[in-house]
């Protein structure tokens, strides 16, 4: 039987969800607190016409039967294959993009409560209902997880929060010419140096601060980071002055003891899934979103 269903998340769990629960005859509407999709895998444009992939910037593929999965973006144009993983040509965004193509969705919305009657509705910030669905599949970050479900599922809400989150900070680079002798990826104090291989014009480098700094960090300034953690890896800068240095704190980047299954769910049509229930990577995420699928089924 078709069923309404409400993806809550536009990352690539709730992208995978809706895309492929559409597919199997669903009726889906996704939404998403952010401008758009891409969660973790969204990439930042400047007034300069840089572009950051200050997320993640490559889908590492450890079981084969994914690749499959991968192909038809690959066959699209969204992602292209490099060795063992893929990467996109303008952002890994795009991937969650493409797999929403056409499908209901609702920006700058974020669920903060969701309510079972006869069937479920979601509310938002505004106080504003959405629904009556049938299902409602949280595809975000625990914490905001154990925050929809807390008045509905106590217990429910603790097992979701009990897997923590690190952070990570993160800082973008402008440069108005590129960088001839920097490498793409450099290892600097322990921090990540790579070069974002969307951008366009000049050179865009993003230094991904290592976990242990991050925490140590985590309320710092975004600018006091920016200037702190560039004066650190100028090893490998050199001389090279940036035009813009802006830096984006993660406070939920990846997490530190995953659930250790694909999904959780309640027995009233209520899921909730996401990389941090098998591990921290696209992969792990699109394995927790194929499971809820799985056990959703066709309509
Ligand atoms: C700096 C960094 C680098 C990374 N590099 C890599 C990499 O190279 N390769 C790799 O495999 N993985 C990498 N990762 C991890 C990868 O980004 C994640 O595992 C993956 O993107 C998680 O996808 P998701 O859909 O589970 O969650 P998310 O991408 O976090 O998506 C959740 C979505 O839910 C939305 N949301 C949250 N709460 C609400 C709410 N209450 N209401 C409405 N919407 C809500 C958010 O806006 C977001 O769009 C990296 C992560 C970071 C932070």
């Amino acid at each position: 039987m078709m069923k309404s269903i409400a993806i809550v998340g536009a990352g690539i769990a709730g992208a995978v969800c809706a895309s492929q629960l559409a597919t199997l005859g669903h009726a889906v509407i996704v939404f998403d607190k952010g401008r758009g999709p891409g969660g973790r895998m969204s990439s930042r444009r400047t007034d300069s016409g840089h572009r950051f992939d200050h997320g993640a910037t490559r889908i590492d593929v450890t079981q084969p039967a994914l690749q499959e999965l991968f192909d038809p973006a690959v066959a699209a144009g969204v992602l292209r294959r490099v060795d063992d993983a893929y990467t996109s040509p303008t952002g890994l965004h795009a991937l969650c993009k493409w797999l929403l193509d056409g499908l209901p969705a609702q920006y700058a919305t974020k669920i903060i409560r969701l309510e079972r009657t006869a069937s479920w509705n979601a509310f938002d910030e505004k106080s504003q209902s959405h629904g009556p669905f049938d299902v409602v599949v949280l595809a975000v970050p625990p914490v905001n997880a154990a925050e929809a479900v807390v008045e509905q599922n106590t217990e429910l809400a603790s097992t979701i929060a009990s897997v923590r989150m690190q952070p990570r900070w993160v800082v973008m680079l402008a440069f108005s010419e590129p960088l001839n002798r920097v490498p793409d990826q450099s290892i600097v104090n322990g921090h990540t140096v790579r070069r974002s291989t969307s951008n366009p014009v000049g050179d865009a480098l993003v230094i991904e601060a290592s976990q242990y700094w991050s925490i140590q960090h985590i309320e710092m300034a975004a600018n006091a980071v920016g200037k702190l953690l560039t004066e650190l890896c100028l090893p490998v800068l050199g001389s090279a002055t940036p035009i813009s240095i802006a830096a984006h704190r993660w406070r939920f980047a990846l997490a530190d003891n995953p659930l250790g299954r694909p999904f959780l769910t309640d027995q009233y049509g209520l899921f909730v899934c996401g990389d941090w229930c098998l591990g921290h990577s696209i992969e792990s995420a699109w394995l927790s979103a194929v499971a809820v699928v799985g056990s959703i089924g066709r309509a």
